[in-house]
């Protein structure tokens, strides 16, 4: 399932060249001002924030509470663009009407990122049951490990372009931040590795890639792209596979349907847990907190 992915990393939009950017960037480092940093979502101002710290400013284009998935660009949205130095966005089909907000822009020193460039990727096939036909990669890097730390390291790349004076300090802030990522792993592969049972239930099937870094298997409620409530036959199907598989718990998240988990759960004499998709800002807790609260909880439903 797995795919080398490949895509453009940095897309100077300048006619010219990388290193015309880089050289009107180093005015701006001169001159002490922070670097404008415009994400398409929240779990990229988490990485963007973790790298850049105080010298960037970062600001969010989808509004907390709206889902990713389903998300329109407005004319205002193309103004913060253009005033923007860096642009991130995840890729993968997550935001697929950045490329166009891009080249709408007319900010000719934007630096592009493609946050999940050089990552691998889960392929999803035309008949996968949770595809609906749409084809395509699983956008949900950021929510795997693995995922999120080469999220952080292109958009590190990126910032040390931008701003070459201040590279060493992007490099040092992404080195902690993957540092805590990789004992985050290495604490629950530790775990997960030690139980029999690897499946869990979840709202909408967001959880591919860390399933893919520890080696479990999500059933979810809805597809990957939040589409689609089940049907009853499809619900009869759920609610037989948590009776197969001993599960306990439901996860669901605010955005995908919790009344259909909160149901699912009912029929099954399971417990409802929250779990987060990092697509929006969620009681202020960073991308670190909520990670290490979505494993836990994993974990001690396996138990
Ligand atoms: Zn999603």
């Amino acid at each position: 399932m797995l795919k080398k992915f490949a895509l453009v990393l940095l897309v100077c939009l300048a006619i010219t060249s990388l290193f015309a950017c880089r050289g009107d960037y180093n005015t701006i480092s001169n001159s002490g001002e922070k670097l404008k940093v415009l994400v398409t979502f929240n779990a990229m101002a988490e990485f963007a924030k973790a790298v850049g710290g105080d010298k960037v400013e970062v600001s969010t284009i989808i509004p907390d509470g709206a889902s990713i998935h389903d998300f329109e660009p407005k004319a205002q949205d193309m103004a913060k663009i253009s005033k923007a130095d860096v642009f991130i966005y995840n890729g993968l089909g997550a935001d697929p009407w950045a490329e166009n907000v891009i080249k709408a822009s007319s900010n000719d020193n934007l630096i592009v990122v493609d946050a999940s460039f050089g990552a691998s990727i889960i392929e999803h096939t035309e008949d996968d049951e949770h595809d609906h036909g749409h084809g395509g990669s699983d956008p949900h890097l950021w929510l795997g490990i693995k995922g999120a730390r080469a999220q952080a390291e292109n958009i590190k790349n990126a910032f040390a372009l931008a701003d070459s004076e201040n590279a060493s300090f992007y490099e040092q802030n992404f080195s902690e931040f993957a540092a805590q990522l990789d004992g985050l792993y290495n604490e629950f592969k530790e775990k997960f590795d030690s139980l029999e049972k690897k499946n869990f239930v979840t709202g909408h099937a967001a959880f591919g890639y860390l399933c893919h870094d520890f080696g479990l298997e999500q059933k979810s409620v809805m597809d990957i792209y939040a589409e689609g409530e089940p049907s009853a036959r499809q619900l009869a199907r759920l609610v037989e596979y948590c009776r197969d598989n001993n599960v306990t718990t439901i996860f669901a998240e605010e955005m995908a349907s919790p009344q259909v988990s909160k149901t699912l759960a009912e029929e099954v004499g399971a417990r409802v847990e929250t779990i987060y998709t990092i697509e929006s800002s969620e009681n202020g807790k960073t991308y670190l907190e909520r990670m290490q609260e979505n494993l836990s909880k994993i974990y001690e439903s396996m138990l």
